[in-house]
């Protein structure tokens, strides 16, 4: 049972106090506090875990200050939408704004390979007017004699150009709960430029102890990849995992899942889930064109694979999209043959907008003629 504090409570923490010790006399009932920050206020829930079944809302109901008493059935406790939550959806971090309503890309090199290659997406993505990039620094490949990335090494350099080209936030893969600390004394040390983002890929979906590091600090947000080899169901329990243990700030990212059904892409775009998401969870949902693709052949009719399915997980109402993008792809050390070059990024944005602008107008569409649940 989740007890929903009004935004506008008069004495917030006599209410969560009321709350709590009506809480206590039931029997086997815990109390967790969680707040969430939408776009125009922050939420604070009080969730009873335990058997809540027995537990009758009225009294609840009747404390004041509180909004709403919501019985949950689901597994979602946390993330789930329960029907009525879509106004707590998302996120602010580092004056970034991860909701919805607001398109973000993420883009940027999947390895970090040289210093001068960062540079240089970094200058790219400021001309372009992005602040949020992907560099990954831990790298888990398929083969032990792949490139591994060049770990906690690059992070000075990585982290000092991101401040000096304004970038606010940096979604960087971490394999290993040490490399949040790794990550956090880099950060220290280049006196904090820029913000992380942590991604947690797709074959650590159901890493659970990364799950719950990941979960155990505030500090920073996490990019969670859709597990390419498990139900969405069970993707979504990882998500749980890592709000249960005290991070609610996810973005849910698609990846495209494995099966030889998707050939010559390297996965099979699994797009038609956004609104799946969207709809079974607070969550804002992301789209990785790149590691669903993974190939940049010529196209038919001059737009790239990677453009047309980015465009399908917008017009789907995806709202930030992760994307390889590296200034001399045939050199890159991982994921060359997927990746973008630099001087295509403008192009890239301006169809990515253009596709969101039809989505939105759609929503505006269905809204005016009442189709909208
Ligand atoms: C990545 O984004 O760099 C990556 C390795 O992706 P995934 O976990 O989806 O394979
Ligand atoms: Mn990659």
């Amino acid at each position: 049972m989740i007890v929903v504090i009004r935004p506008d409570a008069p004495d917030p923490e006599a209410t969560v106090l009321a709350v709590t010790q009506l809480a206590a006399r039931f029997d086997d009932i815990q109390v967790r506090p969680y707040t969430f920050s939408g776009t125009q206020d922050a939420f604070t829930e009080i969730h009873l875990i335990g058997p809540a079944a027995a537990v009758p809302a009225e009294p609840f109901e009747a404390i004041p200050g509180v909004l709403r008493v919501v019985r949950v059935s689901t597994r979602y406790r946390i993330i789930g939408s329960h029907g009525e939550r879509s106004e707590t959806a998302g996120f602010e971090y580092n004056d970034v704004r991860f909701d919805n309503l607001t398109l973000n890309v993420f883009a940027g090199l999947c390895a970090v390979d040289a210093p001068a290659h960062v540079e240089a997406t970094m200058s790219a993505l400021r001309d372009a007017g992005l602040v949020t990039t992907r560099m990954g620094a831990y790298k888990p490949r398929t083969s032990p004699y792949d490139f591994q990335g060049l770990g906690g090494a690059c992070l000075p350099y990585v982290f000092e150009l991101a401040g000096r080209y304004g970038i606010r936030v940096v979604a960087m893969e971490v394999t290993d709960a040490r490399h949040i600390d790794e990550i956090t004394r880099a950060l220290a040390e280049a006196g904090e430029p820029t913000g992380v983002m942590l991604q947690v890929g797709t074959r650590n979906a159901q890493n659970f102890e990364l799950l719950k590091a990941v979960g155990q600090q505030q500090r920073f947000p996490v990019l969670f990849k859709r597990g390419m080899g498990i139900t969405l169901e069970e993707s979504l329990n990882a998500c749980e995992y890592v709000a249960s243990e005290g991070n609610p700030r996810i973005i849910f990212c698609l990846r495209g899942v494995k099966t030889h059904l998707g050939d010559p892409h390297r996965n099979l775009v699994d797009f038609a889930h956004v609104p799946v998401v969207r709809r079974q969870t607070r969550l804002s949902v992301c789209v990785d064109p790149s590691h669903s693709v993974g190939r940049m052949d010529t196209p038919a009719d001059g737009i790239p694979d990677v453009f047309h399915v980015a465009g399908q997980g917008i017009i789907a109402g995806a709202s930030s999209v992760l994307i390889d993008f590296h200034p001399k792809p045939q050199e890159a050390l991982c994921d060359g043959p997927q990746a973008l070059r630099l001087d295509q990024l403008p192009v890239f944005l301006r169809y990515l907008r253009r596709v969101r602008a039809a989505y939105e107008a759609s929503v505006a569409d269905l809204q005016r003629e009442g189709m909208h649940g």
